[in-house]
């Protein structure tokens, strides 16, 4: 079947309003440490914050930032660049750890036509799998079931960070 186009130039205004309208969570969890239990906030390390996502593709769903609102590798610096790397290493390990997956999906949205739910701060996401979690219940109706409230999960996360000489708060 051919695909069409439906043109509806009316919508640039919002497309473009989107990203200025929205607070950065990321810069919000940075500068508010006194709300990291509520925040979601895991790790902070020297110049990057590690985050459980609130919308979780799967449980434990994690994404590691600069604390600095940069779009994209272009502007980090080397020492962010490292601490990136170094945090994704850790991330799965806390994560295998913990809730045993099966594998990962780690990647990078880059702009909102390429996924990324907020573009002006970079974010890297770590995305547990297992084997079997794509059902007919996602496929079908765009619903992720997650099996762990996230309070419980972060508390998870932190003790056996501690327990392993992972990073910390
Ligand atoms: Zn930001």
């Amino acid at each position: 079947m051919k695909c069409k186009n439906l043109w509806a130039p009316w919508r640039i205004g919002y497309i473009q309003g989107i990203a200025d309208k929205k607070e950065c969570f990321i810069c919000k969890a940075v500068k508010n440490p006194q709300d990291d239990s509520p925040n979601l906030v895991l790790w902070r390390s020297k110049s990057c914050i590690s985050i459980l996502n609130r919308f979780p593709y799967t449980n434990g769903h994690i994404l590691l930032s600069p604390m600095r609102h940069i779009c994209d590798f272009s502007e980090a610096s080397d020492e962010e660049l490292f601490e990136m790397i170094k945090l994704i290493r850790d991330a799965q390990r806390v994560l295998s750890l913990a809730i045993k997956p099966h594998g990962f999906n780690i990647g990078i949205n880059f702009g909102r036509c390429a996924g990324a739910g907020l573009p002006g701060h970079m974010h890297i996401h770590i995305v547990p799998r297992w084997n079997g979690d794509t059902n007919f219940v996602r496929v079908c109706s765009d619903t992720h079931l997650i099996s762990q409230s996230i309070d419980e999960l972060l508390k998870l996360l932190k003790q056996t960070s501690e327990n392993n000489g992972l990073p910390a708060l």
